[in-house]
């Protein structure tokens, strides 16, 4: 079985100006040994506005930039949207698609996830899509079917050779933002099923791909998460304000 390289995202979400983005960096930087950077990717995903500032005060760093959503078009009359090639030009190596916030307050879809996707791979951008039940769907027993639609549209204009190149966050929307998170065992299993969707595919890909867990990841509760063999990271919102919070996470992360 290959070994799949943690990968742990900060989702900075609508926080944090140019100057507060360059001193997390430092902090983040100088709190985090070199063993723990070279065996983690770590990707901090700030608002477009402190990409480039982020990126700057990473350069010379193993510490990568992500935007948190992208239009599908190369340009055009988009107002308020940016494209793959801007946020690469702003110093991103990856980009957030179909994040549930994105979905639930901004009308983000499937079709259009399915065109997304592709988009940021053709110019080079390294997608972490986004997907998860809520609380009603999980309820009444539909996780699975959620997962399946969500996975089977978004990816479905990704061929396979590429498909390596995508990293899913199981972010269940009832564990996000609430404190709530998903016990080990929930998660493990969303992520054992999602897998399974893509091994329907290719099974030798879908041992290679990342899938992390999202909702409500800190400090405290990343050892057990982390310790579960089909969890490969975590995409951590609120606990990732906080540098000596993210390099804790990071730190479990790298000895998992
Ligand atoms: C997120 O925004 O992707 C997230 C998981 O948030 P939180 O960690 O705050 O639940």
């Amino acid at each position: 079985m290959p070994e799949r390289r943690p990968y742990v995202a900060a989702n900075w979400k609508m926080h944090k100006t140019s100057d507060q983005a360059t001193d997390f960096v430092k902090r983040l930087l100088g709190r985090l040994p070199e063993p723990a950077m070279r065996s983690v990717d770590v990707v901090i995903c700030p608002p477009f506005t402190s990409l480039r500032a982020t990126a700057d005060a990473a350069r010379g760093s193993r510490l990568r930039v992500a935007g948190q959503n992208m239009h599908q078009a190369e340009s055009g009359a988009y107002t308020g949207e940016v494209s793959a090639a801007m946020i690469e030009d702003a110093g991103a190596t990856s980009v957030v698609l179909g994040h549930s916030e994105r979905r639930q307050l901004f009308g983000e879809t499937d079709e259009a996830l399915a065109v997304k996707v592709p988009a940021a791979l053709a110019a080079g951008l390294e997608p972490i899509l986004c997907v998860g039940e809520t609380e009603d769907e999980r309820d009444a027993g539909r996780m699975e079917e959620v997962l399946e639609r969500q996975i089977r549209a978004d990816l479905a204009n990704v061929g396979n050779v590429q498909l390596d190149r995508v990293v899913i966050a199981y972010e269940p929307v009832w564990a996000i933002g609430t404190g709530r998170t998903a016990t080990p065992e929930q998660a493990e299993e969303a992520i054992r099923f999602i897998r399974g969707l893509l091994a329907g595919r290719d099974g030798a890909v879908a041992e290679r791909v990342r899938i992390l867990y999202g909702g409500s990841v800190k400090p405290e509760n990343a050892d057990e998460l982390m310790a579960r063999p089909q969890i490969d990271g975590a995409l951590v919102g609120g606990a990732s304000l906080d540098p000596d919070d993210f390099a804790g996470i990071v730190e479990t992360a790298a000895v998992a």
